[in-house]
């Protein structure tokens, strides 16, 4: 109760106070409503999308045939960018996803990889944290790339079937077997989504994707699979 309220009066501060940028907290924003031009200049870009083979695509290549993947940020402790995240998480603020979406969908629509694309699915999040949270942040972040690329966002396609412990003491191992049986993808998948972009709010340890890409390709091992984050760890 005293987390729902205390987001709520956040949200309600938001509503009065809405024109701060979302990495600083102290100057107003450009046009986009997210980042003051200070920090626009400095916030740690990974331009993976400019780069089909980086650090993020490293982490899964060897084990799953994926076409390529990105994060917008590198994230790291105590930074604009993962007080942002906090908020989006926890704050009542799904606008910030959606933002951040339209904002990262401006530069992907200038790539040819994301041009032809069939379906954007959000990772699902269990209906359990939906209903305390109120809203999924990666189906926002999803939405706001839908919009900016034209592609439309699905949520009938991939879905949670067993609730995931929270994962933040596990170890890696633990992690994926916790992970791979937590999702299953829908027959329409095979029928309508062939090239597909799936998309997390944090890569940490790439279990909750693996777990997604199992659950895609067991349902058509043919799927051509994009994998889209705001932000990763520096040591992945
Ligand atoms: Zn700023």
């Amino acid at each position: 109760m005293k987390t729902s309220l205390s987001s709520g009066i956040k949200g309600l501060v938001h509503l009065i106070f809405p024109d701060l940028c979302m990495s600083c907290d102290q100057d107003t924003p450009v046009e986009d409503g997210i980042f003051c031009i200070k920090c626009l200049a400095s916030l740690p870009f990974t331009h993976h999308e400019y780069e089909p083979e980086n650090s993020f695509t490293k982490h899964f290549k060897s084990r799953f045939p994926i076409v390529s993947g990105g994060a917008l940020f590198y994230l790291s402790r105590g930074s604009g960018i993962e007080r942002m995240l906090h908020r989006l998480k926890y704050g009542n603020r799904p606008d910030i996803g959606y933002k951040l979406g339209m904002f990262y969908g401006g530069y992907l629509k200038e790539i040819e990889r994301y041009s032809n694309l069939d379906a954007i699915i959000p990772v699902p999040l269990h209906l359990k944290k939906f209903v305390k949270r109120g809203y999924n942040q990666s189906e926002q972040f999803a939405k706001g790339i839908g919009k900016a690329i034209d592609v439309p966002v699905r949520t009938d396609l991939l879905k949670r079937i067993r609730f995931t412990q929270t994962q933040t003491k596990m170890s890696r191992s633990e992690r994926i077997r916790n992970t791979s049986m937590a999702f299953g993808a829908s027959e329409q998948l095979k029928e309508k989504a062939h090239r597909i972009l799936l998309v997390d709010d944090v890569l940490t340890t790439g279990a909750t994707f693996e777990g997604c890409i199992q659950a895609v390709l067991l349902q058509n091992s043919q799927t051509e699979i994009h994998l889209i984050t705001i932000a990763m760890g520096h040591n992945l």
